[in-house]
Parts: structure tokens; sequence; C-alpha cells
């Protein structure tokens, strides 16, 4: 099998459902559960484009005989990291960059890790049993490959108590943990914090960066995958956002809720073919950074980003249109601040394929500084975001009777008195539901919680920036200014 159609990941979905909680029951099936279909439907629709026939060529692209996604290309050049990125740019297009982890933001990492598969070979285990780690993730690439997978990941341990070490929690199996190795594999007991896109045939559950314990080796760190239905497995989704409206009346909610769930492990077996890492805290600790599986994680990001701020871009242009306001200068200055907002996000992608070299397993690499950026930019950025489409829209943004309010007693009257400048009433309350749906809704609300935390916390990420950040030449530069003590030509010394 290579690259799936629509109906064939539903087909799966079906056959082999997550085991997913809503409400305090669970899901059967996630296809046609009022939550979870329309995100499923859309879900269904993004693996359609991929075989749309002008786009077969740009969103998948050829191996052993078979077409596969564009995100799972291993990029051996720079002309290949470009492709890889107008294929990000058009699958975030769908959503309007809505959609954070399409399957493509664990394409890149899983195709990072498995190139980067000899990083998996230091982990040694005591014991008779001898895994062949590296071969496992090499292989696992290949299977998500040629299966066309669709995974979700789970990193970090349940918050209980962040001064304190996982093992030092009221109870050791709070976070995710070893229980036991056997003959057929590994038992795992405790829980995850967060896993997006839970309605997925996998789950990879890579070494967490953020682990601390005192001691070289810890139960605590980990890295395998397996199906999201294994026994034992279970995801509490929290409350859908998907509430059964109209697309007229929730555009990207009833479309793109892609759900966040807590992942519980109550004794799962992982087969030993699925471990890739076992105890060693420091090849946990910096395996995303080893394998530069991170940085095509970013980079499948900053593409997602500049299609989502062009979004903003287009939708807070058109209500200027609408209400007419582009003559006041402080509603150009507004526009002009996503306008460089999305210029400097273009610039970040260009610049990471333009510094990006080979790295030590043959992978054309994104550049690391303008990734770097762009990861600790745009989370601050993204506040802004919709704080200017409300600041544009003002009561607009409120003031929208829905699809059946239009269809109703009063539609005479709202057609009248809520058109546009340029625009039909229902045109115009369509603009204003998106607007709304991208910054005010519970939708947008977790869109703003999201964009401040998905790639970690913005103040370590801080931190791990000052720190890996080579600012030797610049303190240079400086030392060396200090110590000229030359007048510019043709000024006289006592001037
Ligand atoms: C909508 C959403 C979707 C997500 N999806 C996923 C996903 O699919 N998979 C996944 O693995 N993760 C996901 N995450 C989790 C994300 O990785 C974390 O939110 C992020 O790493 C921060 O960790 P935390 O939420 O546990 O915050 P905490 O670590 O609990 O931090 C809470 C507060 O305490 C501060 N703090 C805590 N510890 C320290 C410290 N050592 N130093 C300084 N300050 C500290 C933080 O700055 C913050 O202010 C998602 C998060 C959100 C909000």
């Amino acid at each position: 099998m290579a690259a799936i159609t629509g109906q064939q990941f539903l087909d799966r979905l079906r056959k082999s459902p997550p085991t997913l909680y809503i409400d305090g029951a669970r899901v059967e099936d996630p296809t046609t559960h009022p939550a979870t279909r329309n995100m499923c439907q859309s879900l269904a629709g993004l693996y359609d484009l991929q075989h749309q026939p002008e786009l077969r060529e740009k969103l998948t692209y050829e191996e052993g005989g078979e077409r596969h996604p564009m995100s799972l290309m291993v990029p051996r050049t720079k002309e290949d990291l470009a492709r890889i990125g107008e294929a990000h740019r058009i699958r975030a297009n769908y959503s309007l960059g809505f959609l954070g982890r399409a399957p493509d933001y664990m394409n890149a990492n899983v195709m990072a890790a498995g190139m980067g598969a000899g990083y998996f070979a230091r982990c040694e285990v005591e014991g008779d049993h001898q895994p062949d780690f590296a071969g496992n993730m090499r292989r696992y690439y290949e299977y998500v490959r040629d299966h066309d997978l669709c995974l979700t990941h789970a990193l970090t341990n349940p918050q209980v108590n962040r001064a304190k070490m996982a093992s030092e929690m009221p109870d050791p199996y709070i976070a995710l943990g070893i229980v036991e190795e056997r003959e057929d594999g590994v038992v795992m007991r405790g829980a995850r914090m967060m896993a997006t896109l839970p309605i997925a045939d996998e789950i990879l559950v890579f070494p967490s960066t953020v682990l601390k314990e005192n001691a070289d080796k810890s139960r605590y760190a980990m890295g395998f995958a397996i199906p999201t239905n294994t026994p034992g497995l279970s995801f509490q989704c929290r409350e859908p956002f998907d509430v059964g409206r109209d697309p007229e009346d929730h555009p990207l909610g009833s479309r793109f809720d892609e759900q966040d769930a807590f992942v519980i492990f109550d004794d799962v077996l992982v087969p030993w073919e699925r471990v890739f890492l076992l105890y060693d805290v420091e090849l946990a600790n910096k395996a995303y950074a080893a394998t530069d599986a991170v940085l095509h994680m970013a980079y499948q990001v900053v593409n997602l980003k500049v299609a989502k701020t062009e979004a903003f871009l287009g939708t807070a242009q058109s209500i200027v249109n609408a209400i007419g306001s582009g003559q006041f200068q402080h509603v150009q200055s507004k526009v002009a601040e996503i306008i460089v907002t999305l210029e400097i996000m273009k610039a970040l992608e260009v610049a990471a394929v333009a510094g990006a070299t080979v790295n030590e397993y043959g992978v054309m690499t994104p550049a690391r500084g303008p990734l770097d950026a762009a990861r600790n930019y745009y989370p601050a950025m993204y506040a802004r975001l919709p704080e200017l489409l409300q600041l544009l829209g003002a009561s607009g943004i409120i003031m929208m009777p829905s699809k059946a309010d239009r269809e109703g007693t009063l539609g005479p009257q709202i057609s009248k008195y809520l058109q546009a400048g340029n625009a039909s009433a229902e045109d115009r309350l369509k603009l204003f539901r998106l607007a709304w749906d991208m910054s005010m809704s519970s939708f947008g609300g977790r869109q703003s919680l999201y964009e401040k935390f998905f790639f970690g916390d913005p103040v370590r990420m801080h931190s791990a920036l000052y720190e890996v950040y080579d600012k030797g030449p610049a303190v240079e530069r400086i030392g060396q200014f200090l110590k000229r003590t030359e007048k510019p030509e043709g000024v006289a010394a006592d001037d």
C-alpha cells in the first residue's frame, strides 16, 4: 500500500478505532460519533488531496514503484526540502493552518528519526534480550511510509507537581514508566498529559525532552510506538468544540476540531520490535536534537504558520473591505502588523532552506537558526493576531445571527441591516463567523493556548535558545570595537 485515499483512512479507523473516551463514554466509531465524525471527514479530505490529479506531483513522491506522502520523503537536496515545504503549505491551506497536527507533523518526526536510527543503537540494555533499537526505528519509518499512517504523539508527564521529578510523585506510575521486560515486549504503566489528534492509527511515545532524573538510567526514559487501540491504552478527550453547528456558523470548529487527549497506559504491552529506546536518560533527552527530528518538525511548523498568518491577513482585509474602514490610518497599521508577521515567517522559511546542510545521516536538514527564531517568535506574535481581528471587527464579531436566524422570521430584516458595504448579509455573516472562530470561540481560544505551548514551554524554549546560540562572534566584535581608539578620518582630535 502507498499514499492512501480518504476512504481507506476512514475504513481503517472503523476497523481499528482508537480507544477514545468523550463525556464518560467510549467512542465506538469515531467516523460516526457526533464529536469526531466531521474531523474524520476533514482528515479524509486531506488524504484525498494527494490523489487530486493537479496536486499528485506536489503532494506525493515516488519510491520503489509506489507514491508516498511528500512529508515522508527523505530530503537529499535543497530542492527536495523546498518541495516538501511547498507540500506542507498546500496541505496547511486546506484548514487555513488551523489543523496543527495534521499527519505531516509526525511524518517529519518519523522520517528524521528513521534516518537517524543509528543514534538509537547507542542505547544498551542489561540482560539476555538485546533489542535492535536502530533497526526498529528504521523499520518503523518504513512501515509508516508504506501504510501512510496517521500518528499522534505524547511527550509530557501529567502536571501533578512540577517541583518534583517523576520518581518523586505520590505514585511511581503517575508518569509513564516501564514496569517490566517480558519475552514478548515491555509493559508500560502511567499517563502522558497531551496527545493532539488522538483520532489516529498509532501513537508515538517518543523520549521526552524535559526528563529530569538524578540517575543515568530511569524507568521514565523510553521511546516506542503502538496502535491507538492497543489493549490497556485509553485516550480521555477534552470537551469537544464541534458541537454540531452548521459549518456556516462554526466554520472552523465544525470541521477541524483535532481533539486533545490525556493518555492512560494501563499495563500496556509494547512488543520489542516497537521499542526504540529504554532507560537511558541522556539519550532520551537528546534524541530530538541528535536525529534533527526537531528541525524537520519545525520546518513543517514554519510552513504551516505561513498559511495560518495568510489566513489572518485575508480575513482582516476582508473585514476592512466589508465595513469600509480601510481609509483610517490605524486600520492600515493593524493590517500592516499582520503583513510584517507574515513576511518574517516567509523569510525564515526561505532562510531555513537556504542555510540547509546535509547531516551525519545524509539528510538535507533545514538550518537551525531561522527555525529556532520562528518557533520562539511566533508564539509571542500569535497572541496579537486574534486581537487584531477583534480590534478590526469590533461589534461585528459578536453580532452574528446564525444561519437559522437568517432563514427564520427576522431573515428579511437581518438581510437589510446586517449587509456589508460590499456584500450581502449572508456573505458578511459568514466572514465574521470565521473571524470569531479564529479569535474568540472555544475553538479560537484553544488555538491561542496551542500556539503558546505546542512546541514546548516558551520560557524554557528561550532558555534553550540562549544556551545553544553561538553568541561568541557578536561578543568578540564588541570587544574589538571597545579596543578601538582611532576617530573617524577627517575629524580633528580636539573637535
Ligand atoms: C493545545 C495543546 C496541544 C498540545 N498537544 C501536544 C501533543 O500533541 N503532544 C505532546 O506531547 N504535547 C502536547 N502539548 C503539550 C506541550 O508540549 C506542553 O504544553 C508544553 O511542553 C509545556 O508543558 P506543560 O503544559 O506540561 O506545562 P508545565 O511544564 O506544567 O508549565 C506550567 C507553568 O509552569 C512553568 N514551569 C514549569 N516548569 C518549569 C521550569 N522547569 N522552568 C521554568 N518554568 C517552568 C511554565 O513556564 C508554565 O508557566 C500540547 C499543549 C497544548 C496547550
